[in-house]
C-alpha cells in the first residue's frame, strides 16, 4: 500500500531531479521552445516541495492536489497547467483514502493523464509530455522500475516526430530531431516513483 508519506517522498524526489536537470531541459527547450522549461519546473516543484513540507497533507490524494494546485499558481508556460491538471486529477481520483493500492494508483493516474489529453488536446505521438505518461502508466502494472523505462523510452522516441501541439508545433518539420523538454520532465516525474519507495 502506498501512504501519505510515499506521495511526499515522490513530490520531494522530483523536486530534486527537476532542480538537477533544470539546465538540461531549459536546453532541450531551446531549439523548439523558449528555453525555460527547466526554470519554469524548478520554480513549480520548489513550491511544491515548500507546500508540502509546510501544510504537512496526511492522505495521498490531499498530498497531489496541493502539488497540482502550486504548479498551477506558480508555472506560467503551457506545462505548469498540464502538470497541475495531472496531479490535481489524479489526487481527486485517489479521494480521502489514507492508503492507496498501487492498482488504484495506476487508475488515478491514467485518468489524470486522460485530463491532460482533455486540456492540451494532444495524443500520443504529438510530441508531448504524453508521449512519456501514456507509456508509463500503461506499464505501471509492472511497477515503478517497468513504468520509469517505459517513460525513458516514450521521452527518447519524441526525437524524430514533428510537434503538433504546443510552442514547437509552430516550427512545423523543424521541430524534428530534438527530444521533447516535457516528455524528458515526465521521465523524471516518472523515476522520482521508484525513488520514492523505501
Ligand atoms: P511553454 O511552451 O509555455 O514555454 P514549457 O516550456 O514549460 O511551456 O513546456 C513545454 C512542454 O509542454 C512541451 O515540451 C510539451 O511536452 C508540453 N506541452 C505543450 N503543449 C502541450 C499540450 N497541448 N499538451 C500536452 N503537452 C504540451
Ligand atoms: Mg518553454
Ligand atoms: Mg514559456
Amino acid at each position: 500500500m502506498l501512504d501519505a508519506a510515499f506521495f511526499r517522498r515522490w513530490m520531494t524526489a522530483t523536486a530534486a531531479s527537476v532542480d538537477r536537470e533544470a539546465e538540461r531541459l531549459t536546453a532541450l527547450d531551446s531549439p523548439i521552445g523558449d528555453a525555460d522549461h527547466g526554470s519554469n519546473l524548478q520554480r513549480g516543484f520548489t513550491a511544491v516541495a515548500a507546500a508540502v513540507e509546510k501544510e504537512d497533507p496526511q492522505t495521498p490524494g490531499a498530498v497531489l492536489t496541493l502539488a497540482g494546485r502550486q504548479l498551477i499558481s506558480t508555472v506560467g508556460g503551457a506545462s505548469g497547467p498540464l502538470y497541475g491538471t495531472l496531479l490535481r486529477r489524479t489526487g481527486k481520483a485517489l479521494g480521502d483514502a489514507g492508503e492507496v493500492s498501487e492498482t488504484q494508483f495506476a487508475e488515478a493516474l491514467r485518468a489524470g493523464v486522460d485530463a491532460v489529453m482533455t486540456l492540451g488536446g494532444a495524443a500520443p505521438g504529438d510530441k508531448t509530455m504524453i508521449d512519456a505518461l501514456v507509456p508509463a502508466v500503461d506499464a505501471l502494472g509492472d511497477g515503478f522500475v517497468a513504468a520509469r523505462a517505459a517513460a525513458e523510452e516514450g521521452a527518447l522516441a519524441t526525437t524524430p516526430l514533428q510537434a503538433r501541439k504546443g510552442r514547437a508545433s509552430y516550427l512545423g518539420e523543424r521541430s524534428i530531431g530534438h527530444q521533447d523538454p516535457g516528455a524528458t520532465s515526465s521521465a523524471l516525474l516518472i523515476a522520482g516513483l521508484a525513488e520514492a519507495v523505501d
